[in-house]
């Protein structure tokens, strides 16, 4: 599953464990997430990951950024001036209120007042919390995030010439198929708002990397259902940027404890946290480049990093052959992956970031 271009790059890498990003693949990726959405304003949500060769790339294919802090705002202020930013996330500060955006995604009846205490220009998207049935997430933004009905009406009224209502915010779970995602945006769209963000939360499978979003189906459904003259905009994050990042390590000891095979490899979860986050085995690729240490052949495995945590797991019991000093490259490693992970924890030498450029 790992590209033959990444592994060659993988295997002529000074240090392990490092992460190698493929410019080129996330370039092709996201050109064809453009090209499947005409008439969709694309934003990408920068928590996905804020690394800055991966923000040039996107740049030549987005509207915009979704940011969820002044510490993104920053970033992406410094590094690509000038673009359209839209400002979201719960518990802003009066600092964060204040920063310039294109469009600010307001979460509160207080939120917005204080909003409107600033006396500046705002042009605001009230985040909403339907209640819909939302069925097949992997994650649901019930809860905290945005606005009932009732904090939606304590709103409308507190609207002036300057803070401005331009529509709906919504981002209501990740992990839906697009079929999933088009019957809310049926609902969401019903509405006469000028503008609906409808969010991120494009389905991404850790699985089977290859059954990807069908951006296609979801761009022509968006098209059927969307009102005339409506501006319809979305901001993914894992799709995008999940495929293109690669974790590279090796293989320090292999060893079998009460009858289970392990592989230690150097650095752990760490470094790339989604496995324990998201409960899952991240995909992997073994470069046999071992020399005469243990090893196993065609057995189950369990993949562990070297933190003194028996939570430090990034696969578990998968069937592979494994050998001390071989190349592991972990898949999907692109979002929600190091910025996401506890790079402190046990003070091991953080890896080295490389770049594929094609
Ligand atoms: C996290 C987030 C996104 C991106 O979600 P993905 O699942 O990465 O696509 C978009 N919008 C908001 C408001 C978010 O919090």
């Amino acid at each position: 599953m790992i590209a033959p271009e990444v592994q060659e790059a993988a295997l002529r890498l000074p240090a392990a464990p490092a992460y190698l990003y493929d410019l080129p693949a996330l370039d092709e990726h996201a050109a064809a997430v453009r090209h499947a959405l005409p008439d969709v304003e694309l934003y990408y949500a920068v928590k996905a990951n804020p690394d800055a060769e991966l923000l040039r790339v996107l740049d030549r294919y987005v509207d915009g950024f979704e940011v969820s802090s002044g510490g993104e705002h920053a970033h992406v202020s410094a590094l690509l001036p000038g673009r359209r930013l839209a400002l979201g996330g719960p518990g802003k500060t009066d600092a964060e209120l204040g920063l310039p955006h294109h469009r600010i995604h307001v979460e509160s009846p207080y939120e917005l007042r204080r909003l409107l205490a600033t006396g500046l220009r705002a042009d605001v998207l009230l985040r909403i919390n339907p209640d819909l049935p939302v069925e097949g997430a992997a994650l649901t933004m019930s809860g905290p995030f945005g606005m009932d009905e009732t904090g939606v009406a304590e709103c409308l009224p507190l609207f002036t010439d300057r803070v401005r209502l331009r529509g709906l915010h919504t981002h209501l779970a990740s992990g839906l198929d697009a079929s999933a995602l088009l019957r809310l945006a049926g609902t969401l769209l019903d509405t006469d708002q000028p503008e609906v963000n409808l969010g991120g939360g494009m389905a991404v499978s850790y699985a089977a990397p290859a059954e990807r979003f069908d951006w296609v189906a979801y761009g022509a459904g968006l098209a059927e259902v969307r009102r005339a003259g409506q501006v319809v905009r979305i901001e993914p994050g894992r799709a995008l940027t999940a495929y293109c990042g690669h974790y590279v390590t090796r293989v320090v000891d292999v060893k079998r404890v009460r009858g289970e095979a392990y592989a230690i490899l150097l650095g752990g979860t760490h470094h790339l946290r989604t496995p324990v986050t998201k409960g899952h085995d991240q995909p992997f690729t073994v470069l046999a480049t071992g020399g005469r240490g243990p090893g196993v052949v065609d057995e189950p495995v369990t993949l562990v990093g070297q933190l003194c945590t028996p939570k430090d797991v990034f696969a578990r019991k998968i069937v592979t052959s494994v050998r001390v000093g071989d190349t592991v490259v972990f898949g999907m490693a692109g979002a929600y992956a190091w910025n996401i992970s506890h790079h402190d924890f046990l003070m091991h030498p953080r890896p080295e970031f490389h770049y594929l450029r094609g």
